[in-house]
């Protein structure tokens, strides 16, 4: 069997408890209002649905699905939006589901393109956040964990499709694609 990642960075234990608090804070946040999760694919996935089910309010689910460019390892900055919402947003508090905040460059873009629909709110939650590479200046209201500069894999992120099955977070090997 191919070998995966040893030492995590963010252990399972970690991530059920601070997702047990973020589904607090979202619950209270948003009691009351009319919240729509849009979830971006496929990084999301994981922390998505171990986050829907934290959150003690009715909700809708929705997802989109986003397609960064370029070979390396991470965003070209270059963003396509490659399906469509099915629910309608307008009026709505619509919370942006990202598996991380890197350059920034594709929470700004979703953000301004579901802006157009004329949702009541847009607030921006992410399992994680690189602060240390952010190139624009983005809202992220809810984080999960802020990480060093390192490329991670696991709980729904890749390296080259792999690896997103990882019940935890590890870094990725020196010898892998870094994408600089
Ligand atoms: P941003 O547009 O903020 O630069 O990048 C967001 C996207 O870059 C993420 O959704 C993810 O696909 C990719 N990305 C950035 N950093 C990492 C990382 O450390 N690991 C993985 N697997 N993907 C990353
Ligand atoms: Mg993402
Ligand atoms: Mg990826």
């Amino acid at each position: 069997m191919e070998r995966m990642f040893g030492r995590p960075i963010v252990t399972q234990e970690q991530m059920r408890a601070r997702i047990r608090e973020m589904g607090r804070q979202i619950s209270a946040d948003y009691a009351g209002k009319d919240l729509v999760l849009v979830g971006v694919l496929k990084g999301a996935y994981a922390f998505y649905a171990d986050l829907a089910r934290a959150i003690r309010i009715p909700l809708r689910v929705d997802f989109i699905v986003v397609a960064s460019y370029g070979s390396g390892a991470r965003t070209s900055g270059k963003v396509k939006q490659v399906t469509e919402l099915t629910e309608d947003i307008k009026g709505k508090d619509v919370l942006l589901i990202e598996d991380i905040v890197d350059s920034g460059l594709t929470v700004q873009y979703l953000v301004k393109s579901l802006a157009k629909k004329k949702p009541k709110s847009i607030k921006v939650c992410t399992l994680l956040s690189k602060p240390e590479r952010r190139v624009v200046d983005v809202q992220v209201d809810y984080v999960g964990f802020k990480i060093p500069n390192k490329y991670v894999v696991g709980y729904g992120l890749d390296y080259q499709q792999k690896y997103r099955n990882l019940p935890y977070l590890a870094v990725l090997d020196q010898t892998g694609d870094q994408g600089e």
